[in-house]
């Protein structure tokens, strides 16, 4: 049987029009973009086509806007380091409890250290950022704040725009890793007061490895990577051709599906999971259903084990992942759940299903068909559930007056 991925929240497929547009700057296109020769200027246009491809689906609209990274991860941390360093006289950094280990990882070191003060912005039940609060911890000493155009784990979306006007009226830069939300949901940078953006190649069917910077136009930005004059100085070293001409393919191409995105996708995703939460008592939706990404659903499954749920699953051909991929292999539910409330008892169980555009109903079928009994079987080995069945007599919220 065909596997079933639904994991793409955790990676996605090189799309084939990606492996098409790369394959030449491999063999034939292989010059270096800062030779003077014919072999550096061929590679110097590709890049130019590249740019101009992710501009169009960011909505930027200026040139040299785009610094090119090794990943979602190396465009986060270069825009904290930087701003710290450009904002003299500001030394505060906001973010929030849900962000990505890129950030958060980021942010502790700076705390542990001395080089930052943190303030981490709680979320509510739904995984809405808590914007009082948020209000209140922007200052004088804000350098900047990152937070997260959608999440990982829950494709809660948050407003980013708003976010972005706030920290400006108290002269705070704006970041905001959309390494899950580019690609997914239409965006229009040069509309917002967003300073600095994050993408990821390998979360929209480019490879692993490339991802960008968006820095707008009169932003300052301190390189982290020092080096030669690649990128404007911006970041230093050798640029990844093949990967970057396929971050701009990838970003062609998603332009051109965020329609089928936003419709299609988001039906496949809204039928499996209408279909777990009738089928399967004790579940619910974690995050915040009304506004969230098209391709990601976060089921809790409550009184069992996700890594028991995602074992059973990959014997079935299905994958998913419960909690997010970096933290799994440790036993603490993820962060975000936590950070949500989420009881115990449930964010064990949570999984996330993630979709994209090459996913199919037959797709929705075959999980729709193994779940159900996966989760009973499990649940009739759980003592956790044989207890709730005493406490609980039928009151399938007691245990959850969040969710009730
Ligand atoms: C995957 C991911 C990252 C890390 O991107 P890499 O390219 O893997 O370094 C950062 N933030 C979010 C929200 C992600 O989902």
């Amino acid at each position: 049987m065909e596997p079933v991925y639904l994991d793409n929240n955790a990676t996605t497929r090189c799309a084939p029009e990606v492996v098409q547009a790369m394959l030449p700057y491999f063999s034939e296109q292989f010059g270096n973009a800062s030779s003077m020769h014919a072999f550096g200027a061929e590679v110097g246009s590709a890049l130019a086509t590249a740019r101009k491809q992710l501009q169009a689906l960011l909505g930027a609209e200026y040139d040299h806007e785009i610094v090119y990274t090794s990943g979602g991860t190396e465009a986060d941390n270069t825009a904290i380091l930087s701003a710290l360093e450009t904002q003299t006289g500001r030394d505060e950094v906001i973010t929030s409890a849900v962000e990505h280990p890129a950030v958060l990882a980021l942010v502790g070191h700076l705390e542990k250290t001395g080089r930052a003060k943190v303030h981490v912005i709680g979320v509510d039940a739904k995984g809405r950022l808590d914007v009082e609060a948020y209000r209140k911890a922007l200052g004088p000493r804000t350098a900047i704040v990152s937070i997260m155009w959608a999440n990982n784990e829950t494709g809660t979306i948050f407003p980013v725009e708003q976010l972005a006007e706030m920290a400006h009226q108290a002269g705070a830069l704006f970041h905001t890793d959309a390494v899950q939300a580019v690609g997914k949901i239409a965006m229009n940078l040069a509309e917002s007061e967003i300073d600095m953006l994050s993408l990821s190649g390998h979360k929209l069917h480019a490879p692993k490895g490339i991802g960008a910077l968006y820095v707008r136009k009169g932003t300052r930005l301190r390189p982290m990577v020092r080096g030669g004059h690649q990128e404007r100085g911006r970041r230093a070293g050798t640029e990844n051709i093949p990967g970057i001409v396929g971050l701009g393919k990838a970003a062609e191409l998603a332009l051109a599906h965020l329609e089928d995105e936003r419709t299609r996708v988001a039906a496949m995703r809204d039928r499996l999971e209408q279909g777990l939460l009738e089928a399967i008592p004790n579940s619910f939706p974690t995050g915040d259903v009304d506004n969230r990404l098209p391709n990601t659903a976060n089921v809790a499954f409550e009184y069992i084990e996700g890594e028991a749920i995602l074992l059973l699953m990959n014997r079935e051909g299905i994958a998913a992942s419960s909690g997010s991929a970096c933290t799994s292999g440790s036993l603490e539910p993820s962060h975000v759940l936590r950070a949500m409330n989420v009881p115990y008892t449930a964010a064990h169980g949570a999984i996330r299903f993630s979709f994209s555009r090459e996913n199919t109903d037959a797709d929705v079928d075959r999980a729709l068909e193994a779940m159900p009994p996966i989760i009973a079987r499990l649940r009739e080995m759980s003592p956790f559930w044989k207890e709730r069945e005493k406490l609980a007599s039928g009151e399938a919220s007691a245990f959850n007056p969040t969710y009730a």
